[in-house]
């Protein structure tokens, strides 16, 4: 049997783990967090791409029973005004449209399905580097544990050592925005079924959804010239209180939603990676944010990784020499992720000219222009259309043994 090594048990790293042993692969999965942790990280949208792949996996009743239905957004001004109404999904139909979810979600979900399957993720198991030998792949731990296998697949997001191997040259950018964001409880206010809220606010742009049972999920993007060090995590009070002051002269319920704050507030800087020009290197490919990091803009960045997971699985169950199938999946996935990411850094242009009044003026007069027939507007719908590949017959086993 063929070893796959998979660092990382974000979204790619489950996927792809299980798709494999589904193929006759062993697959562990090493991740360097502790533990899953379903109340990690904030929330994020699963657009129609993403949820055909959960429907191959067989997990998208189970994901979208715990999700908000968002196949609108709906745009305000920094004034109150609406600015325009934009299909989240392909134009005309709504049944298509993205739904949001809790990482911590959709990750239990993954994580959950992938044990099924026979994966074995491995927690509290952070990798330092990856090397090869003339039989594999050898991938060491900070613990000085070494891990040996055919091949290896890095899923371990945007700093990614996997692709550190592959091409030591590639930096992620900062996208000139942080993002932070949490959960609220306001009484009285109304829940926003199949919308999701956005406002262009005067200092900082805001998001929000209002669920059934009263939840508020809600995230900021606020400007920044430079990222904050990442040496030690934000203070969530001290994160608050900033996003108070940024979005205090904001239309109602910006404020009073951050007034009704419970639970931490999580801030992360955004970065992303436009073009990476190699995403393997002999028994070494990588997937997801570690090749095609994407702001959240799009809300494409899980959905993306999904379809990674596809391609890769597919391609490794049809080519017997595991460099034609990292080729392969590289030549399926590289035109459409970077297409995406610069998508998504468009929209981030728009979100960064709140502060300045001119643009603001200039951007609250010109929207509701371009986006006067958005809903029917069938100019974006290639951002949910992709054909997920076939997998080979689990019996045509790949090969790239180690002892070939
Ligand atoms: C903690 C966290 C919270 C997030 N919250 C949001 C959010 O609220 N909204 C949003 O839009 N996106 C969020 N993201 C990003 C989002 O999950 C990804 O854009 C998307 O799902 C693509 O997934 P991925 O599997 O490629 O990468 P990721 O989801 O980033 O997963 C990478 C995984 O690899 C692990 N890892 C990293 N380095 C190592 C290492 N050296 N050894 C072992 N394991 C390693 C990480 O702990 C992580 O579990 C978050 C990511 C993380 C890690």
């Amino acid at each position: 049997m063929s070893k796959a090594i998979i660092i990382g048990a974000g979204t790619a790293g489950p996927a792809v783990a299980q798709l494999l042993t589904q193929q006759g692969w062993e697959a562990p999965v090493f991740e360097a967090r502790p533990s899953l942790d379903p109340a990690e990280g904030l929330f994020l949208n699963v657009a129609v791409n993403g949820r055909r792949v959960l429907e191959r996996l067989g997990v998208v009743d189970r994901l979208v029973s715990d999700g908000h239905p968002a196949g609108l957004m709906e745009m305000y001004s920094g004034k109150g005004r609406l600015l325009a109404m934009v299909p989240n999904g392909p134009a005309g139909k709504p049944a298509s449209g993205g739904v949001v979810v809790r990482r911590g979600w959709l990750q239990q979900v993954l994580w959950e399905s992938a044990a099924k399957a026979g994966v074995h993720i491995h927690t509290g198991r952070r990798v330092v580097r990856v090397d090869e030998s003339t039989r594999g792949v050898r991938v060491h731990f900070d613990d000085g544990a070494v891990e040996e296998g055919d091949i290896v697949i890095g899923a371990d997001g945007v700093g990614s050592r996997v692709r550190r191997f592959i091409d030591p040259e590639v930096q992620a950018e900062f996208t000139g925005l942080i993002g932070a964001g949490g959960f609220a409880r306001v009484p009285d206010l109304v829940p926003t079924p199949g919308v999701q809220r956005f406002v262009f606010g005067r200092r900082s742009f805001f998001g929000y959804l209002v669920r059934e049972d009263g939840t508020v999920y809600w995230f900021a993007n606020a400007t920044a010239s430079e990222p904050p060090s990442q040496d030690r995590p934000a203070d969530s009070a001290d994160v608050l209180a900033q996003l108070r002051a940024l979005h205090r002269d904001d239309p109602d319920p910006v404020p009073t939603i951050l007034r009704n704050t419970v639970g931490p507030v999580g801030s992360y800087p955004i970065f992303r990676l436009p073009t990476v020009p190699r995403w393997w290197k002999g028994r070494a490919v990588a997937l997801g944010d570690a090749v095609h990091a994407t702001s959240p803009s799009a809300g494409q960045g899980a959905s993306l990784a999904l379809e990674d997971a596809v391609s890769l699985a597919a391609a490794l169950s049809h080519n017997p020499d595991h460099e034609r199938a990292f080729a392969a999946f590289q030549a399926d996935r590289q035109q459409r992720a970077e297409k995406v990411v610069a998508y998504a850094a468009e929209i981030d242009r728009q979100k960064k000219t709140s502060g300045n009044h001119l643009a603001v003026a200039f951007r609250d007069l010109l929207l509701p222009l371009f986006l006067r027939n958005a809903t029917k507007d069938t100019r974006y719908d290639w951002v949910f259309d992709y054909h997920l590949p076939a997998m080979k017959h689990a019996d045509n086993q790949p090969g790239g043994a180690r002892d070939q």
